[in-house]
């Protein structure tokens, strides 16, 4: 997982959201009204929220929990079964695969004592400050109780089922390393094939993995850590803009 950044809406589709919360807000019974809402959504303002999430997700749409799959649902963060007044709210809009979604997530919310969520929230949390990533096995280790939870709920580190994320981050990572000595190699007389290998690092599934090259290269230890010449070809190129 890693941060995204949430764009902000059309005026027209804030104004089409709000008149449906209001809505809800005034139902004898606020949970039936935003299950029945939701069921008959406004179209042209969730065709702009879908294509906006789609365009913060990370690479080609993935999934903001696991980064693998293509997100194909839009995920109430705050379950709209318990949380029907944040059922038609942009804040609470991730986009998720659908076995994170609904094999997974489904209705889990865990909340600490004060009500505040204990699963990441990647437009919200810096997920890098809950999860350590592991290059050698692809693991997450937990940062904390939200990490934890968040490990726990989404499968981050089930290696038994046939998704088997840390493999997948294991493989970005090779993956990553080659592209980024790739680039380092034909920028220079081939800068057309740079490019392209430069949007494939970017789009490549995992881009948490990214993010953590990028970020491990910038810290004091970062050249024993990856090596002086993975560190040094992440400073050079300006990776971290590439995220
Ligand atoms: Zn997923």
């Amino acid at each position: 997982m890693r941060r995204l950044i949430r764009p902000i809406l059309t005026t027209n589709t804030i104004r089409s959201l709000g008149r449906v919360t209001n809505r809800i807000l005034a139902a004898q019974n606020p949970k039936a009204r935003a299950e029945k809402s939701w069921d008959n959504k406004p179209g042209v303002a969730f065709s702009e929220i879908r294509r906006k999430l789609e365009g913060m997700a990370s690479g080609r749409s993935r999934c903001m929990y696991c980064e693998d799959s293509f997100g194909t649902d839009i995920d109430h963060f705050w379950p709209k079964a318990d949380y029907p007044e944040r059922a038609f709210l942009w804040e609470n809009y991730l986009l998720a695969c659908s076995f994170c979604n609904s094999n997974l997530k489904r209705k889990l919310f865990p909340i600490d004592a004060a009500g505040s969520p204990l699963l990441i929230d990647p437009t919200v949390d810096h997920p890098e400050l809950h999860l350590g990533l592991l290059p050698t096995t692809g693991e997450y280790i937990s940062l904390g109780v939200k990490g934890a939870e968040s490990i726990k709920v989404f499968g981050l580190n089930d290696t038994a089922s046939s998704r088997n994320l840390p493999l997948g981050r294991r493989q970005a990572f090779v993956c990553l390393l080659a592209l980024l000595k790739e680039y380092d190699s034909v920028h220079v007389n081939d800068p057309n094939k740079a490019n392209e290998i430069r949007l494939a690092a970017k789009d490549f599934p995992f881009s948490a993995v990214l993010n953590w090259l990028v970020t491990t290269a910038q810290l004091p230890n970062g050249p024993s850590v990856l090596g002086a010449d993975v560190a040094g070809l992440i400073q050079t190129h300006n990776v971290q803009g590439w995220l």
